[in-house]
């Protein structure tokens, strides 16, 4: 077992609010949202950030963005949403298990 946070999500280790889960993908809620409404939807296998992806990503990267309206619209923002994918430290990443960040409602929210 890596010491990777959100691998430990994946496995139950450290407790996660789950908004969607299947065999490749889980969504959760962020610990510190800067929206509203913000979650994270990752792989479940460890795949460090969106740099590390080849050819063999394609479906499951595809699939982690069309996740995105479906889990937003579930989560209530009707009126649309924003998406971040941080890669590199130069990207701002902290957590090296890449994420998809999906955030909107409340006040509108600009991240750096
Ligand atoms: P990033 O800067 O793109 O790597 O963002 C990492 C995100 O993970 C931050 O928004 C954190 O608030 C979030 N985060 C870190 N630890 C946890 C956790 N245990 N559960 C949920 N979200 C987390
Ligand atoms: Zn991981």
């Amino acid at each position: 077992m890596n010491d990777c946070i959100f691998c430990k999500i994946v496995v139950g280790e450290i407790p996660g609010s789950r908004v969607y889960e299947d065999d490749e993908v889980l969504a959760f809620h962020d610990i510190h949202p800067f929206a509203r409404v913000h979650f994270l939807i990752i792989p479940k296998a460890h795949i460090a950030t969106l740099a590390d992806c080849g050819a063999e990503h394609e479906r499951l990267l595809g699939k982690m963005l069309l996740l995105a309206p479906r889990l937003a619209s579930e989560q209530g923002l009707d009126a649309g949403f924003k998406t971040l994918i941080n890669t590199g430290r130069g990207g701002g990443q902290e957590v090296f298990h890449i994420h998809v960040h999906v955030f909107g409602g409340g006040d509108p929210v600009k991240r750096s």
